[in-house]
């Protein structure tokens, strides 16, 4: 299951407390509208608008379906001019 958040997740806020991290890129007005496109991706696929605090329940069926909307360019408006956008489609 995971659980959607709105801003750092648990992997990255213990990073935003690194002295070296003075601005955390997380934090950015342009992630938080990449956060936004994904969550409608997300929730066009699902058939119901998903917001912070839903949790998802992450079974077989569900992660290769998301696997095949991704690869297939359906859920990635958030991808658009990202930096890791050709990284993420090779493993896709
Ligand atoms: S290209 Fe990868 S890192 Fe960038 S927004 Fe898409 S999934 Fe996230």
């Amino acid at each position: 299951m995971f659980l959607l958040v709105s801003g750092p997740d648990d992997i990255c806020a213990p990073l935003l407390e690194l002295d070296e991290v003075r601005e955390p890129h997380c934090l950015r007005k342009s992630v938080s509208e990449r956060d936004h496109l994904a969550v409608n991706d997300i929730g066009r696929f699902l058939g119901y608008r998903i917001a912070e605090g839903e949790k998802i329940i992450l079974d077989f069926e569900f992660l290769h379906r998301m696997r095949q909307v991704f690869a297939s360019g359906q859920t990635r408006q958030a991808c658009i001019g990202c930096e890791w956008s050709e990284f993420c489609s090779l493993i896709a």
